[in-house]
C-alpha cells in the first residue's frame, strides 16, 4: 500500500512540476520511439542543458530513422561535434541502420531484441522501454540510487546497497503509468533530491523518508574513498611551411574510431 502511495505521491508531482523536455511525451502521448532513443544516446553522461541544442539540430537534419541509417559517418560526427563520447554517435548510427535493415524500421520493444542494438546497455534498455513504450522497467541510475538510498537511509556504501537499491527500486515502479514514473524519478533526483543541499520541503516523498532533515543527508550515499590516480599525456604536431597540421584517422577499434587525431 505504502509503495503504491509513494507511487501516486511521485506522479501528482510530476504532473504539476515535472521538466518540459523536447524529447519527452507527458501524460501518455503516443511516444516516438525514435526520439526517445536520440534522447536517450545523447543523455548518456551529458546534462539536460547541454544535449537540447544538439538534439534540436540533429532531429531537424535527420527526423526519422530512416534518415539517420542512410546517413554517412561524417554527417553523423558533425553534427555530434561538441557534444563528445563519439563511440555514442557511432552506436546510434549503428542502431539505426539495424533497425531499418533488421527490423525492418520497425522498433524493436521486446528487451531481448533492444538489446541486440549496439550500445544499449541494461540502464537504456529499461529507460528505452519504459519511455517509448509504457512498459513496466525500473530505470537505475545515479540520480536513482541517491533517492532510494536516502528514502530508505542506507548508509552503507554504494557498492554494498546496489541489490537492494535495485529491489526497492523495482517495488516502487509504478505499472499503471511507467512512462510518467520513469520520467517522474528521474525529475526528482535532477531538480528536488540532489547531490548537494536537496528540497527536501517541496519532495512529494518527504512524509516517508527516512533521511529528510538529517544531518548527514548530503554524505547519502556514501563512497569507498579511490586513492587518486594522476596521469601523464603527451601529443607531438607535425606542421609544414605553409602551417598546415598533420592529422590522421583513427582505424583502431575504441572509443575515438573513426575520428581525427594528431599522430
Ligand atoms: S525528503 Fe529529501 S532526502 Fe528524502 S527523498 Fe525527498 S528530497 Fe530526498
Amino acid at each position: 500500500m505504502l509503495q503504491k502511495n509513494l507511487a501516486d505521491l511521485l506522479l501528482a508531482w510530476y504532473k504539476e512540476n515535472g521538466r518540459d523536455l523536447p524529447w519527452r511525451y507527458k501524460g501518455g502521448a503516443h511516444p516516438n520511439p525514435y526520439v526517445v532513443l536520440v534522447s536517450e544516446f545523447m543523455l548518456q553522461q551529458t546534462t539536460v542543458t547541454t544535449v537540447i541544442p544538439y538534439f534540436h539540430r540533429f532531429m531537424e537534419r535527420f527526423p526519422t530513422v530512416y534518415d539517420l541509417a542512410k546517413a554517412t559517418d561524417e554527417e553523423v560526427y558533425q553534427l555530434w561535434q561538441g557534444l563528445g563520447y563519439y563511440t555514442r554517435a557511432r552506436s546510434l548510427h549503428a542502431s539505426a541502420k539495424m533497425i531499418v535493415d533488421d527490423f525492418n524500421g520497425i522498433f524493436p520493444h521486446m528487451r531481448e531484441d533492444v538489446l541486440k542494438l549496439k550500445g544499449i546497455g541494461t540502464y537504456t534498455v529499461a529507460s528505452f522501454l519504459a519511455l517509448a513504450f509504457n512498459q513496466p522497467e525500473t530505470v537505475i541510475d545515479g540520480n536513482v540510487m541517491r533517492i532510494m538510498a536516502r528514502l530508505y537511509h542506507l548508509t552503507r556504501p554504494l557498492d554494498e546497497i546496489k541489490d537492494d537499491i535495485r529491489k526497492k527500486a523495482m517495488a516502487l515502479t509504478s505499472h499503471k503509468e511507467p512512462a510518467d514514473y520513469a520520467s517522474a524519478i528521474m525529475d526528482l533526483g535532477a531538480t528536488i533530491c540532489t547531490p548537494k543541499k536537496p528540497l527536501c520541503m517541496v519532495c512529494p516523498w518527504q512524509q516517508y523518508c527516512k533521511s529528510k532533515d538529517l544531518p548527514d543527508l548530503e554524505q547519502i550515499p556514501t563512497r569507498k574513498k579511490l586513492a587518486k590516480k594522476e596521469q601523464h599525456g603527451y601529443v607531438y604536431l607535425i606542421y609544414n611551411d605553409k602551417g598546415e597540421v598533420f592529422i590522421r584517422k583513427r582505424t583502431e577499434k575504441g572509443l575515438l574510431f573513426g575520428l581525427y587525431e594528431f599522430p
